[in-house]
C-alpha cells in the first residue's frame, strides 16, 4: 500500500504529498479511492463518526431547571418517583450564597423522603444549564398544553422538523450539538419520526464597532434601545439587514443608520404623495420587475439586495406615484419595516392590516416596450441634469436631437421629460434641414441616444 505523508492527511486542502501510485492525486478524490481499497481488501469499512464532548449539565444557580434526584444515605442516588414530577423551584430562597446553591437555603426544598426506603433524604440542589431546555423546548412548541405526555405524536411529526434554524455561530455550535443529540435520543426511543430537528441552517454575521465584536469590558457597545429611541425599531430593523449579507460580520456606522432613516423618512410621506398615473404602463412594468426580483432576494435570504432594491423602486414611485406600485412596496417593505408599512397602509384608507394581505401577485404581462420607453427617460433625466451641472448657468432651452425612426417615441415622452425637468425641450429630428444646431451637436444622435444642447 502507498505509504502517506502524516502531516498531509491532516493537511485540508487540494494537493496532498502522497507518494507511491496516488502520486499527485486531489485530496478528496484520494479519499474516495482509499477507502474503496480498504473496503475491497476487506481491511474496514466506511463509517461516519460523530462525537459529543463531556457535557457537564449541573450548575449552582438557582434559575435553571431542578435536577429530579434524591440523595439518601441508605441508598444512594435515587430518582425522584415521575408522579411526584416536575419537581418546582421554591420561591424562598435566599440568594446571596457566595458558596452554595440558593436552593440549598430551602430546608423545606432540601429535605425530603427517599421514594425507596422512606428515610430522611436530601434533594439535589443544583440545577440544569440551559442548553439541557434548548436542546427540545422547540418541540414542545408543537403541543404546548398536553398534560399527558411530552408531546403527541401525530403533532409532533406533522410540524417538525424546523424548516429553517438561525442563529450567532458561537451559540448554533453548542445548541446544534446537543439539540441533534436529543433528537436523535427521541428517535431511537420511538418519540419522533425524524433524525435531525432542524433543516437549513444560516448563522448570522456579528455586528463590529471599532473593528471588533461588541463587549462592555471594551465599552464598545451600540444599545439597541438607544437606537430604538432615536431611530425607531423600524430603522433599526432596517439598517441591520441593510448593512450586510446575513452571513457576514459587518462594522456599525452611524453615518448608515442615518441614511436609511433618511429613506424612511421619505417613505413616511408615501400616504400623501397621491396617484398621478403619469407613466402608468411604465410604472407597471416596474412593479412587475420588483415584485419578482424581490421575492426571489426574500427567497435567497438577500435582505441587504432586498432593501437595496426596494430603494430603487421607491425612486420610480416618487417621480411616478401610483397605487398599484405604492401598495406593492408596502407589502414587500412589511417584513423589514413592519410599523411604518402597516401605519401608511392604513392612511391609505385600507381596513385590512397589511400582516393579513397576501405576498403581491403578478396579474398582468410585463410590457417590455412601455419598461424601456420608461428606461430611456430616466437615462435622459439624468444626462440632461449631467450636462446642466457641468455647463453650471441657468439653462432655458433645451434641444433634443434625435434620429428619424425614434421620433415617435420622444415625442409621445416629451411631456413627462418636460416635466420631470421643469424645462422647455426642443424636440428635432437629427436629419432636417432646418435645424437650429448652433454646435452641431445634431449629428451625435444614435439610436437609443439622442444628442443633446442646452442654452
Ligand atoms: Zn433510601
Amino acid at each position: 500500500m502507498a505509504s502517506l505523508d502524516s502531516a498531509a492527511l491532516v493537511e485540508k486542502r487540494k494537493d496532498l504529498l502522497i507518494k507511491g501510485k496516488y502520486n499527485g492525486m486531489k485530496s478528496e478524490a484520494f479519499r474516495k479511492e482509499i477507502i474503496n481499497y480498504i473496503i475491497k481488501n476487506k481491511i474496514g469499512k466506511f463509517k461516519k463518526n460523530y462525537r459529543i464532548r463531556d457535557w457537564n449539565i449541573s450548575r449552582q444557580r438557582y434559575w435553571g431547571t431542578p435536577i429530579p434526584i434524591i440523595h439518601c444515605n441508605n441508598c444512594g442516588v435515587v430518582p425522584e418517583k415521575e408522579k411526584n414530577l416536575p419537581v418546582k423551584l421554591p420561591k424562598k430562597v435566599n440568594y446571596s450564597t457566595p458558596t452554595k446553591s440558593p436552593l440549598d437555603t430551602n430546608s423545606n426544598f432540601v429535605n425530603t423522603k427517599c421514594p425507596k426506603c422512606k428515610s430522611k433524604a436530601k434533594r439535589e440542589t443544583d440545577t440544569m444549564t440551559t442548553f439541557v431546555d434548548s436542546s427540545w423546548y422547540f418541540l414542545r412548541y408543537t403541543d404546548p398544553k398536553n398534560n399527558k405526555k411530552i408531546f403527541d405524536n401525530s403533532k409532533i411529526n406533522y410540524w417538525m422538523p424546523v424548516d429553517q434554524y438561525i442563529g450567532g455561530i458561537e451559540h448554533a455550535v453548542g445548541h446544534l450539538l446537543y439539540s441533534r443529540f436529543i433528537t436523535k435520543f427521541l428517535k431511537k426511543e420511538g418519540y419522533i419520526n425524524f433524525d435531525e430537528p432542524f433543516m437549513n441552517l444560516l448563522n448570522q454575521g456579528m455586528v463590529l464597532k471599532d473593528g471588533s465584536k461588541m463587549s462592555k469590558s471594551k465599552g464598545n457597545v451600540v444599545d439597541p434601545l438607544e437606537m430604538i429611541e432615536k431611530y425607531g425599531s423600524d430603522t433599526l430593523r432596517t439598517y441591520l439587514l441593510f448593512i450586510a449579507s446575513p452571513e457576514s460580520p459587518f462594522e456599525w456606522s452611524d453615518k448608515d443608520i442615518q441614511g436609511v432613516y433618511k429613506f424612511l423618512l421619505k417613505v413616511h410621506d408615501l400616504a400623501s404623495i397621491g396617484n398621478n398615473n403619469v407613466m402608468k404602463k411604465f410604472m407597471e412594468a416596474i412593479t412587475i420587475k420588483k415584485i419578482e426580483e424581490i421575492t426571489k432576494y426574500y427567497d435567497n435570504k438577500e435582505f441587504n439586495k432586498v432593501i437595496i432594491s426596494l430603494m430603487d423602486f421607491f425612486s420610480y414611485i416618487e417621480k411616478y406615484p401610483n397605487k398599484f406600485s405604492i401598495i406593492a412596496f408596502l407589502k414587500m417593505l412589511y417584513p423589514v419595516a413592519p410599523h411604518l408599512s402597516e401605519e401608511i397602509y392604513k392612511k391609505m384608507g385600507n381596513k385590512k392590516i397589511l400582516a393579513k394581505t397576501e405576498w403581491p401577485e403578478v396579474k398582468i404581462k410585463f410590457n417590455k416596450k412601455e419598461y424601456e420607453k420608461g428606461i430611456q427617460i430616466e437615462k435622459l433625466v439624468s444626462d440632461i441634469m449631467n450636462i446642466k451641472k457641468l455647463v453650471n448657468k441657468k439653462i432655458s432651452n433645451v434641444y433634443l436631437y434625435v434620429i428619424p425612426p425614434e421620433y415617435k417615441l420622444y415625442s409621445s415622452i416629451l411631456k413627462v421629460l418636460e416635466s420631470r425637468l421643469k424645462l422647455k425641450i426642443n424636440l428635432q429630428i437629427s436629419s432636417s434641414k432646418d435645424l437650429y444646431d448652433p454646435e452641431n451637436k445634431s449629428k451625435r444622435a444614435k439610436f437609443g441616444k439622442p444628442a443633446i444642447y442646452v442654452e
